[in-house]
């Protein structure tokens, strides 16, 4: 483990993917993850170690307690390596809306790694060494970097894995999953760290599940839809192209292959980023300098203070999203905004459910293009930044598991396959991803 951390060190100093690295390697212990150094993503608490969910306002926080889903990992012997970088709190979708450098993709160091999870799949992805990332997604938070650096992203369903120790981005749709450069790897960390908490009373009580059961299964006569909406507008035709082919692929294995429609998909991305921010929004109130993080001097009445600490620790995107879920959430505006938001949450629901009695799985591009560049970037309005998350955030807000595993490249650059399935059907997605990725 201390050669683990040089080599994490020589990692960091290319790619920039840590917030924290450890000094220690400790004692090495026993379980499932015995051997495995295990990242943790920065939103999520590390006893003794700094937590700044990427966020200038929290520099200086230190826990002193481990999030329920770290304890599980150290209690399987797992070797708790470093904090990866991401956007503030989540806000992003390429890892560059943060106060603590910007990671590098691993394909082409000009090139995003995603977001906002870009520091746990750009590790994921250069790790020589035994490792799985622990991360997060509110609206596609693990399978963008996932699909952008070439490794497996696994987003559990909405109550599968405990909260309890995560800097919460909006409650309603934030899960704790996992990244691999295996299925089987992203496999076995989930099923180390999902199943009830006492600590988290939103955690489903359903028994712990193995997923790693759900291997070397096969896929004959596993029912595959693909939803025509997210093979259309704004996807790149090569990458939807590598997709078709993977999907072909799980075809020729003996998966049956058919077409579905998920007719709300098109105001899934407003109703997504309204939720999202106006729970975001809530979510920050806590930050105000007295109780975690940055402090300043005391000077003036408490108003000026707050507004001193968060015009400092706060990004420009953390400004925006506190702003526009505020404004959604206003007497006047809530019914015309956040409430007509929920009502379509509620039809982009049935749309899955509906998709679901008819196929196992879904298969789509996770993301509609490959990793951009950072010149590319830059040039963006915040509004095509979030436009990008167009495939992502419907099955974030239905709280269905999905992955995303490698399915070929365009141009040097990684596409993700993205598969889905319904509310606690990881097994049958993790089944159809194993059985894609090792071809059988
Ligand atoms: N890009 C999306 C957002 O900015 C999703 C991020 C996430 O899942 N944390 O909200």
């Amino acid at each position: 483990m201390r050669d683990v951390i040089r080599r994490a060190r020589l990692l960091d100093e290319r790619y920039n993917i840590f917030n924290a690295l450890a000094d220690d390697a400790g004692e090495v212990g026993t379980g499932r993850l015995a051997g495995y150094a295990v990242s943790v993503k920065d939103n999520i608490c590390t006893k003794g170690v700094q937590t700044t969910a990427g966020s200038r306002i929290l520099e200086g926080y230190v826990p002193p307690f481990d999030a329920t889903v770290v304890s599980k990992c150290r209690d399987e012997g797992a070797f708790i390596l470093g904090k990866t970088t991401q956007d503030e709190f989540g806000f992003g979708t390429f890892n560059v809306n943060t106060a603590y450098g910007i990671p590098r993709n691993p394909h082409d160091p000009e090139r995003s790694c995603g977001g906002s999870s870009g520091g746990a799949a750009c590790l994921t992805a250069v790790a020589d060494f035994p490792h799985a990332a622990i991360s997060e997604s509110t609206g596609g938070s693990i399978s963008c970097p996932a699909s952008f650096c070439g490794v497996v992203g696994v987003t559990p369903t909405y109550g599968r894995t405990s909260r309890w120790g995560l800097v919460d981005y909006a409650n309603s749709l934030d899960k704790i999953g996992v990244m691999g450069k295996t299925v089987e790897e992203a496999a076995l960390l989930l099923s180390v760290i999902s199943g009830p908490d006492e600590y988290d009373s939103t955690v489903l009580r359903v028994p712990p599940e193995d997923f790693t059961e759900s291997l070397g299964g096969s896929v004959e006569g596993m029912r595959i839809g693909v939803p025509e909406e997210y093979l259309l507008e704004g996807v790149e035709e090569m990458v939807a192209e590598r997709v078709r082919s993977a999907i072909d692929g799980l075809q020729s294995l003996g998966a049956v292959v058919s077409d579905v429609s998920l007719p709300h998909t098109g105001v899934s991305l407003a109703s997504y980023y309204i939720i999202a921010m106006a729970e975001a929004s809530t979510n920050l109130a806590k930050f105000c300098g007295l109780r975690y993080g940055l402090h300043m001097p005391l000077e003036g009445n408490f108003d000026e203070y707050f507004s001193r600490v968060r015009a400092r620790g706060f990004s420009e995107e953390a400004k925006r999203r506190v702003i526009l879920g505020t404004f959604t959430r206003m007497a006047g505006y809530r019914d015309a905004y956040y409430l007509k938001a929920l009502r379509v949450r509620t039809r982009v629901i049935k749309d899955f459910k509906r998709a679901f009695e008819e196929v196992d799985v879904l298969a789509a591009p996770t993301m509609p293009v490959v990793a951009p560049r950072f010149d590319e970037i830059e040039e963006m309005e915040p509004i095509q930044h979030y436009m990008m998350d167009v495939l992502t955030v419907a099955p974030n807000l239905a709280g269905i598991p999905m992955i995303s595993v490698p399915c070929g490249e365009v141009g040097g650059m990684p596409v993700g396959l993205h598969l889905m399935a319904d509310h606690l059907q990881e097994g049958k997605m993790i089944r159809a991803a194993h059985a894609y990725e090792v071809g059988r």
